[in-house]
This record gives structure tokens, C-alpha cells and sequence, in this order.
């Protein structure tokens, strides 16, 4: 995979004409790669002499909390005047991890009121849309972590890359690949993941701090999703599980503590898609997983107004949680129908 000449140079241009006020947002709900690339874009920037902020618009995960320099990170839902500040002042305004405006939620019109801002897309999903300077857009990156590294080694050399920007780097890596298992492994991301290793980086360590750090609630949360909210439709080929806001209650949940049940029905040898429909005080999040071609982020355009990956998106349903599980069944059958399941 190789990143464009004439985008590197461009973006050259932007960052050498001395230094720079800078914002880095990513997106709603962030992930491990959305905080790793956008906190070692920040290093790699700050180092180059520029002043930057990291915003995202609500709470990561607590998992994430060991990560380096994370109380770095402006969570708009918490300091909403702090995180308009930074982005009314930004020269230049980077997008990490999300391919259009309104997966910022909350923080879209914020980022939408700066226009004289140059607006960079840094991403890996699939369809993003117009309205950026520069768009580094590659659904074939396994994460936007890994294309990090790729445009700071084109930009600065991999000299530049601290034991913290590895640790970084390397929690999108891990995280987006679901632990290298998903597509999209090529030998670059591994050489790429050889010069973590280089730095210093204990791949054991940040193995237990994402994987093995939640609470005894989740654990249990999660044997009681599985065992008494998992269905199985279309013949045992699709399976869904849902989670009422009063049983999320009763576990004590935390945000993050359902990251991963969906890919779990996925363990079954028959299961070629699965939905987790989590529920907001005012909508439904739904996560959609999928094996081989199925294509759940086809799926999430169509039926719930979202999108992602081909085998990894999300959408949202404003309908009570019966209403949205009835409407999820219907177009699964007609997706099936149409042969999408084979
Ligand atoms: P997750 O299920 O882990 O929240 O999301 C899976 C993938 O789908 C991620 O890459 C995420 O960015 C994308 N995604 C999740 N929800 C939405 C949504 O509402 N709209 C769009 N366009 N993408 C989403
Ligand atoms: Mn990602």
C-alpha cells in the first residue's frame, strides 16, 4: 500500500510554512485506534515544532486509560468551551478515523463553524465525502494507526518515532486488526510493527492492558448476553443480541464494556453476520460484524443510516428496541433474499 506523492507533498507544504496551530479530532465512541492515532499524530506534529489538540466528542474507554499522554486528549462532551477554543483558533484541522462530519455527533458543528481551517482526512473507511482539503483515504489501511506511521516515516523518518508513539500506534494496530486476525495483514504492516517492537514497545503488556483489564460487571454482563440475549436467524446464519439500558444498569456498565460481544456469535461456525443493538437514552447503537463477502457496512447504509467496513460497521435506529430487532430481522431476510448472505 502506498500513499499518494503529490498528497505527501502538499501536506509537506502545509506543515512547513512554520509552526502551526493544529486540532486532531476522531470520532464518536473512540477506539484504540482513534486515540493511538490521533495522540502519535500529535507527538509527531508537536515535535516538528507545531502546538496541537486532541478532541474527541465523548469518553473513551476505561481500558484505554493506561495509554500514554490520554489526559491529553479534550473529551467536548466534558470541556465543550476548552474544545470550541482550540477549534476556532486551528490553522489546520485534522480528521482521524471517521470518513464524514456527522459521526462527530455532538462535536460536528463545532468543527463545521471553522471553514478557514485546512481540513486533512486521515482514514481508513470505506465512502468518505467531499469537503476535504486533502483526503488521505485508504479503506485498505487495517488502521488509521498504520497510516499514521506510514505518512510520519514518509514526513520525518521513523527516527522520529518515541517508545510512546510506538506504544500508540501499536494499541490502533492491534485493536483495528482484532489482534491480526482481520484482513489486510501484508508484510508492511508487519515490518511496520517490527520497528514498534524496536522502539521498545511490550507487546505482552499492552496486550493485558486493552484485553485484560475490565471489571467483573463486564464479565458477567457479557455471559449474560450470550447466554440469554443471543438469537440465531436465516437458518443459524445470522445472529443478533440486544441490551436494554436497564440491564446495562444492572451490571454496572461502563462505556466499553460491550467493545467485543458482537464479534463473539462469530465464533460459531455457521454464523456469517451478527448485530449488538445497544440501548441510549434516546436511540439504539448497532454494531454489525461480518465474515468473508457478506458486506454489513452495504448492510448499514440500506437499513440504519450508517457504514464502516465491509465486515466491521454501524448505524443507529431512533424506533424502541422490539421495533428496531422486527426491522433488523425484515431486512435481513431481504438481504438474504437478494443473495447477500451466500
Ligand atoms: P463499532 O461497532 O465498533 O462501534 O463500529 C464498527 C465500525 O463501524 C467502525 O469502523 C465505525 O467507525 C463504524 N461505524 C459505527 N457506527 C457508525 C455509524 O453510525 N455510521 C457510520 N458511517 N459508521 C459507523
Ligand atoms: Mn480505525
Amino acid at each position: 500500500m502506498n500513499i499518494q506523492t503529490e498528497l505527501i507533498e502538499q501536506l509537506c507544504g502545509l506543515l512547513t510554512q512554520g509552526p502551526r496551530r493544529i486540532v486532531i479530532v476522531s470520532h464518536t465512541n473512540p477506539d484504540g485506534d482513534a486515540i493511538g492515532s490521533s495522540l502519535a499524530w500529535a507527538e509527531a506534529l508537536e515535535q516538528a515544532g507545531h502546538t496541537v489538540t486532541c478532541i474527541v466528542p465523548n469518553r473513551y474507554p476505561y481500558f484505554l486509560n493506561w495509554m500514554p499522554r490520554i489526559r491529553e486528549v479534550v473529551i467536548f462532551k466534558d470541556r465543550p468551551e476548552e474544545a470550541q477554543r482550540a477549534v476556532g483558533e486551528a490553522e489546520l484541522l485534522f480528521c482521524l478515523d471517521f470518513n464524514a462530519l456527522p459521526r462527530l455527533e455532538i462535536l460536528s458543528d463545532t468543527i463545521a463553524a471553522n471553514t478557514a481551517a485546512h481540513r486533512i482526512l486521515i482514514d481508513h473507511h470505506l465512502s468518505p465525502t467531499e469537503g476535504f482539503e486533502l483526503a488521505f483515504s485508504y479503506p485498505e489501511a487495517s488502521s488509521t494507526c498504520f497510516l499514521i506511521y506510514l505518512l510520519v516515516e514518509a514526513l520525518f523518518g521513523t527516527e522520529v518515532i518515541t517508545r510512546e508513539m510506538a506504544e500508540l500506534l501499536y494499541v490502533g494496530i492491534m485493536t483495528d486488526t482484532g489482534n491480526f486476525a482481520y484482513s489486510n495483514l501484508t508484510p508492511e504492516l508487519f515490518r511496520a510493527v517490527a520497528l514498534l517492537i524496536e522502539r521498545g514497545i511490550s507487546v505482552p503488556d499492552i496486550h493485558n492492558s486493552v484485553y485484560n483489564a475490565y471489571t467483573a460487571g463486564r464479565a458477567r454482563l457479557f455471559g449474560y448476553a450470550i447466554n440469554r440475549k443471543m438469537e440465531l436467524i436465516q437458518n443459524g446464519r445470522v445472529a443478533y443480541m440486544s441490551l436494554l439500558e436497564r440491564e446495562l444498569r444492572r451490571f454496572c456498565f461502563q462505556q466499553g464494556d460491550s467493545e467485543g460481544f458482537v464479534n463473539y456469535p462469530l465464533t460459531i461456525k455457521k454464523v456469517k453476520m451478527s448485530a449488538m443493538f445497544l440501548e441510549h437514552h434516546d436511540f439504539i447503537r448497532i454494531s454489525l460484524r461480518s465474515r468473508g463477502r457478506v458486506d454489513v457496512n452495504l448492510f448499514a447504509r440500506k437499513y440504519f443510516d450508517g457504514g464502516g467496513h465491509k465486515n466491521a460497521a454501524g448505524g443507529k435506529s431512533y424506533l424502541p428496541m422490539e421495533e428496531t430487532i422486527a426491522r433488523y430481522v425484515e431486512a435481513v431476510a431481504e438481504f438474504a433474499a437478494e443473495g447477500n448472505l451466500a
